[in-house]
């Protein structure tokens, strides 16, 4: 069933990624880790839908997305750079991989962040941190999501690792087997994988090479 609804507010979380606040449809549900089809209210651009992922939890008031924008393209994360407030937007189904099965370690690429943005925000509210951690690759330090948040509430257990500079206190590179086992701490732990296909294969092939079992590996490709 669509929903059309107004935005709320928009703000730029960092250069190129921007967090939308929307009213909440009534009968709207969905679990941490699903997304939904979005389509926006502009001439020319009704037909043109994407996907995104909630970034709110089912019990708020509002529906949140966290969306990194191509502005050199012109796609539908173009045009939302120009959105505001009372613009229109319509959601349609809601679909997703990932959920949360126990345990692990989340690994995330760029805007692959954001179903972990609601699990891990569902795991704060429900005081269930426990001993989860995060390795996030990005480009630079400047693309880096929600750092502050993320090392508020995981301390030792956010790593990040950086692939186009060297920064104190970062991995420089891509994520390797020996990071991921590096944090590895007993078995049946599950890992959680979400970005971009390159970074998704890659990632996967070095899972392979530790012996994870396909079924302890949760993924989505964007
Ligand atoms: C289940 C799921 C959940 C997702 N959740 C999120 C989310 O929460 N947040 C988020 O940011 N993204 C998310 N994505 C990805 C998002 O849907 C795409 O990034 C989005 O569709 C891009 O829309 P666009 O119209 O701007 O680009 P499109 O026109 O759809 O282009 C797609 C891709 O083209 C590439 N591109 C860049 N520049 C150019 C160029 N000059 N010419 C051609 N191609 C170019 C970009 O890498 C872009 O990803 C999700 C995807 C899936 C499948």
């Amino acid at each position: 069933m669509a929903h059309t609804v107004k935005v709320k507010s928009v703000r730029h979380v960092t250069h190129n990624v921007l967090r939308i606040m929307l009213e909440k449809p009534e009968g709207l549900t969905y679990i941490p880790g699903q997304a939904v089809d979005i389509s926006i209210h502009k001439e020319g651009w009704e037909k043109e839908i994407r996907t995104f992922t909630f970034t709110s939890l089912q019990d708020d008031d509002y529906v949140e997305v966290t969306i990194k924008t191509y502005p050199s393209h012109n796609g539908v994360t173009n045009q939302l750079l120009s959105l505001k407030s009372g613009d229109q937007i319509t959601l349609y189904d809601v679909y997703g991989d990932i959920h949360y099965k126990g345990e692990g370690i989340f690994i995330a690429g760029g805007a692959g962040i954001t179903p972990f943005i609601a699990i891990l925000k569902k795991l704060e509210s429900e005081n269930k941190i426990g001993n989860n951690k995060l390795i996030f690759a990005n480009r630079a330090k400047e693309d880096i999501i929600d750092e502050e948040k993320f090392r508020h509430l995981l301390g030792k257990n956010f790593i990040n690792v950086l692939s186009g500079e060297k920064v104190a206190g970062y991995e420089h590179g891509f994520i390797t087997a020996e990071l991921i086992k590096s944090q590895t701490d007993g078995e049946g732990k599950y890992y959680y994988l979400c970005g971009p296909p390159p970074m998704m294969d890659a990632v996967e092939k070095e899972l392979a090479s530790l012996g994870v079992a396909e079924d302890h590996i949760v993924k989505e490709g964007f």
